[in-house]
């Protein structure tokens, strides 16, 4: 047999943000790779497909990287299709070009589909906007941590876009406000905080660079973005309340990002 394999980007943990060609890939699964921060959900999707897990969290391996990548060889010997359903894009901070390597080696075929990647589903479910009009122009996706060959981590961060999402960052909140202030941002410059994008117990807060710190306890253990600079701030409602001639002001529609709430 010689099978391909499918990398599709399952969104950001809630089962209905995966693309319709992505749950078309499931649907004819064979077998599913699958990685931690998945919606179980999915796996109704993927009914003919044999289901395996093959989670890491953080930088504790459950399964390492050279098991995943020895399952992604093996299993086309044996069947047409596997999914390697990667959280969020496999694009992104996913380690798809090991797994691209892989099988380029191995001499198999791989397709990749894009999936919902979770600054994006922070975004949407902060109401702010990553791009701004003028002001806004460069997005940078980061992560401000790196673990050393002895497992030491350290966070540094930096100002290359307007606006810079980190990932990966969730424990290390304070640290990376530490990192944000050394890195040149201004004390007051606005932070946004959303843990679990996209599912419905998503929680999103807003702080400061130099209050960063006490975002730590509200998103603990939870996967979280911290997105920093011009998508971070707040979108101004009242312009729009005018325009739209209701003259109200659109206290319904504020995001729920306001002030530190947790999402209903
Ligand atoms: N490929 C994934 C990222 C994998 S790295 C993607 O495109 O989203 C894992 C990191 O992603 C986590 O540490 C966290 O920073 C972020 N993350 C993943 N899912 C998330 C979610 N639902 N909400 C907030 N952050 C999330």
């Amino acid at each position: 047999m010689s099978g391909r394999v499918v990398f599709v980007g399952a969104g950001p943990g809630a089962a209905d943000l995966i693309t319709l060609r992505g749950a078309r890939c499931l649907e004819a699964a064979d077998v599913v790779l699958a990685d931690a921060l998945i919606d179980p959900a999915l796996r109704e999707l993927a009914p003919r497909a044999r289901w395996v897990d093959v989670g890491k969290r953080g930088f504790a391996a459950a399964t390492s990287q050279a098991t995943i990548d020895a399952l992604l060889v093996h299993y086309p010997r044996q069947v047409s299709l596997v999914v390697r359903l990667k959280g969020g894009d496999p694009s992104v901070f996913g380690r798809l070009e090991e797994e691209l390597q892989a099988l380029a080696a191995a001499g198999i075929e791989a397709e990749v589909v894009p999936g919902v990647t979770a600054a994006l589903a922070a975004a949407a479910d902060a109401r702010r906007p990553l791009t701004r009009r003028g002001r806004g122009r460069s997005v940078a996706l980061t992560t401000a941590v790196a673990a050393g060959a002895d497992g030491t981590v350290t966070v540094t961060a930096r100002r290359g876009a307007d606006t810079e999402v980190f990932y990966m960052a969730g424990r290390h909140l304070a640290a990376l406000g530490r990192a944000l202030a050394r890195a040149g941002w201004a004390a007051h410059t606005p932070v946004c905080v959303v843990s679990r994008a996209g599912a419905a117990d998503a929680i999103v807060s807003t702080h400061a660079v130099d209050t960063l710190a006490e975002a730590g306890l509200l998103h603990a253990g939870r996967p979280t973005v911290v997105t920093v600079g011009v998508g971070a701030q707040a979108v101004a409602t009242a312009p729009q309340a005018a325009r739209a001639g209701t003259g109200k002001t659109l206290a319904a529609q504020q995001p729920r990002s306001s002030g530190q709430t947790l999402a209903p």
